[in-house]
């Protein structure tokens, strides 16, 4: 976006837990698919008389995101009324929490091309969802079976700039709450959502824009970069004519990004906050606090740079191998044990080779993670070529042979013996007297006589040795 506008952006994510039941009734929450109203109850419908009691998993998740995330945690918090009218909410308000949230002043560390990036978490809240609206033939439906499934609310402060940084937050934060099992963080399932805070100022100021544009319920990271790029341009219109964007609330037309007015946008008095009166007060203890920070995991970021910096594994291949756990934890059983040279060339084989044959072929099921082990060791101890190495692996998938049967019926094993190989040298040295000559003035021409040697060691035998066995003999 070259412009002489800067994007200044906040996001609030909402991301569902992983919790069986709901948040505030024994409901099972897992709907997906689930006939219309069929996980429901009087608390789910908001009936009169009818008592939330919270639910303890989800408050765990919660701070444990909120550790994750950096946050300092409110040890006595509480649930509050977030009053409006809408047919999805029947209690005519969402339970949430409002001026002590469980988690607040945080942080996380994005990078982009120009390196990492801090950005603001403002708050962590828990909350119930609502209920959904289904229009169709001119009717709305209503179907509750969402109405109280526990969610997340992580709110950053305005701290993005560029739509880059934006997507390498949200896709690092859809990472940390799957590492934490937090979450399974399915957008197709609406699992996590995303509401953007955009406005617009000159390159060079420092003042926040007097006005904000609130987008809700964008359902993925995709869509998200398209709503940004859409109201850059229309913003960026309007202030081109001298004009201010209105403080408002916009909708999604479609997934094409394109956003329609919908309402001047509430503020906090709209909502008339005030304490749920049906839930007590919350403590949480610093033992609690501890006990979850004991069971977090290490977290992309950390996990990534300790690749870095222990195995020497380079950025882009360590970022592909903390995509998610299966993957690293298939890598860290892989390397567990071996010395530091075997565990560089592992990482490049595991997500060069061996992902590409995920991708593309049938695993046989005899084939065993260690298997790719052996190869890559093969390779590092000079036993077989990098090209024949590839074959060997693919055999291996796809065929569940063992790598030393493969290396041994194709003759795969590399001629270590430095007397046969010094003999093909002569022999070529020998009968090629033009090349040597050639090669004797520029050192660049004896690859032929390298070829032809390892042409006659059907490639068998270590390039590098050849190379240096052929340079010491000419130079005789
Ligand atoms: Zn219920």
């Amino acid at each position: 976006m070259d412009s002489n506008y800067e994007l200044i952006i906040g996001l609030e994510v909402h991301v569902q837990s992983k919790t069986k039941s709901k948040m505030f009734c024994s409901c099972d929450a897992n709907y997906f698919n689930a006939a219309p109203n069929s996980h429901v109850c009087p608390v789910c419908f908001g009936l009169p008389g009818a008592l939330p009691v919270p639910n303890k998993r989800a408050i765990e998740l919660c701070i444990k995101t909120a550790l994750a995330l950096n946050c300092k945690i409110n040890q006595n918090t509480k649930f509050d009324r977030k009053n409006y009218f809408y047919p999805d909410l029947p209690k005519g308000f969402q339970i949430s929490q409002y001026d002590q949230p469980i988690g607040y002043e945080g942080y996380i560390d994005i990078e982009t091309k120009e390196g990492k990036k801090r950005i603001g978490i403002t708050r962590i809240h828990q909350e119930e969802d609502t209920g959904k609206s289904i229009h169709s033939n001119g009717e709305t439906l209503l179907d509750y079976n969402k109405s109280g499934v526990p969610l997340i609310e992580i709110v950053s402060e305005p701290d993005f700039r560029t739509k880059e940084e934006v997507t390498a937050y949200c896709k690092r934060l859809r990472q940390i709450v799957r590492y934490l099992s937090v979450s399974t963080a399915d957008m197709e399932k609406g699992e996590m959502r995303f509401e953007l805070n955009m406005s617009l100022r000159k390159r060079g100021e420092s003042t926040l824009p007097k006005y904000k544009v609130e987008v809700k319920n964008i359902a993925s990271i995709s869509v998200l970069e398209k709503v940004i790029d859409y109201e850059f341009k229309r913003q960026s219109e309007i202030l081109d004519n001298g004009e201010l964007p209105q403080q408002e609330t916009r909708g999604l037309v479609d997934m094409s990004g394109q956003t329609v007015s919908q309402r001047t946008k509430e503020n906090e008095a709209d909502y008339r906050y005030f304490p749920e009166p049906d839930i007590p007060l919350i403590e949480i203890s610093q033992d609690m606090i501890e006990q979850i920070r004991a069971e977090m995991v290490e977290l992309p970021q950390a996990k990534k740079d300790r690749y870095v910096k222990e195995y020497n594994i380079d950025a882009d291949t360590a970022e592909a191998i903390i995509t998610d756990s299966a993957t690293y934890v298939t890598f860290e059983n892989m390397i567990a044990g071996l010395s530091p040279n075997y565990i560089v060339e592992i990482a490049k084989w595991y997500t060069g080779d061996y992902f590409s044959l995920v991708n593309n072929k049938e695993r046989h099921s005899g084939f065993l993670d260690s298997m790719l082990v052996d190869i890559v060791k093969m390779v590092v101890d000079k036993k077989i070529t990098r090209a024949n190495a590839k074959e060997v692996l693919e055999i291996s998938y796809t065929q569940g042979s063992k790598p030393e049967e493969v290396v041994e019926q194709k003759g795969f094993e590399i001629v270590s013996d430095t007397g046969a190989i010094a003999e093909i040298v002569e022999k070529v040295i020998a009968n090629n007297p033009k090349a040597v000559e050639d090669a004797q003035k520029n050192p660049n021409a004896a690859m032929f006589l390298v070829g032809q040697a390892m042409r006659e060691l059907k490639g068998q035998a270590d390039a590098q040795t050849v190379k240096d066995m052929v340079l010491e003999k000419i130079s005789k």
